[in-house]
């Protein structure tokens, strides 16, 4: 399963000097910043706090700019190249994706000289059709042979003097790769109610739903709605 950490996201500047009891209402931090900046849009400051389905009401009224102003990192690591290819589709983000031409397969040591399918099943991105594990399912079997050549293919390849960036088309989709995306909310939302949903691939949706789970508590009313609809609350 792939890694999903939330790196870093958005907090006041303390250099900003606002008044602690702005925030004192809030869940959160980031919540309080969401408001702050509706509330410079009506000049209601004053009322910071005093409702606490604010930010639901202008969510619904489609006055979504306010959750603009909190940014997510994630790292995403150990999801497949099948699934970051998927991942890239949305632009309205910032993506730093391990490179397969300065970085050779073998980089991390994970595989030996003549892997084992059992080492082969640890190290690939395996569907879960194929799982768990067993040496008796021949489906199985067959998929981890063909890694096995692609893996043997690419060392042939890299031997031979061909370049990592050559030697890469060698390799399969369920190679595994890190990632660092950063979003605002909006695009985060964006993000979850297309790939949370049943219609979306089985890896991207899973990384999708953890990362709705994640953002949850940093703001719960900007993604109480998507929960309940992704049956996580
Ligand atoms: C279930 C599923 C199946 C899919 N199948 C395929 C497939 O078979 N083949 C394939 O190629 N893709 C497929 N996709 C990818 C999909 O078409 C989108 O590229 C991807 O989901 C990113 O969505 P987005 O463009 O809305 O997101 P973002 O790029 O994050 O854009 C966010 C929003 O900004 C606006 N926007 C951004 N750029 C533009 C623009 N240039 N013009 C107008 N509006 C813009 C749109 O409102 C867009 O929804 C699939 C996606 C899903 C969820």
């Amino acid at each position: 399963m792939c890694k999903v950490v939330m790196l870093a996201y958005t907090q006041f500047n303390p250099d900003a000097q606002l008044p602690p009891e702005l925030f004192g209402a809030h869940s959160t931090e980031q919540e309080a910043l969401i408001e702050y900046a509706a509330r410079v849009c009506y000049r209601s400051l004053g009322k910071m706090g005093s409702n606490p389905t604010f930010i639901l009401q202008r969510m619904k009224e489609g006055h979504e700019d306010i959750i603009e102003h909190v940014s997510a990192t994630f790292l995403f690591d150990g999801c497949s190249r099948a699934c970051t290819h998927q991942l890239v589709r949305h632009r309205l983000a910032s993506y730093s994706q391990e490179s397969q031409r300065y970085v050779d397969l073998d980089k991390g040591g994970d595989l030996s000289d003549d892997p084992s399918p059992k080492e082969l099943y640890d190290f690939f991105v395996i569907p879960p059709a194929l799982r768990p594990f067993d040496p008796d399912n021949e489906v199985l079997m067959a998929f981890l042979e063909n890694l096995k050549r692609a893996v043997l293919g690419y060392r042939a390849a890299r031997a031979a003097g061909l370049r990592k960036e050559d030697a890469r088309f060698l390799l399969p989709n369920g190679t595994p790769t890190r990632i660092v995306v950063s979003m605002n909310l909006r695009s985060w939302r964006h993000f979850v109610a297309l790939r949370a949903h049943p219609a979306a691939q089985w890896e991207i949706r899973e990384i999708a739903k953890e990362v709705l789970k994640q953002l949850y508590r940093l703001a719960p009313s900007v993604f109480q709605d998507q929960m309940e609809a992704f049956g996580l609350a």
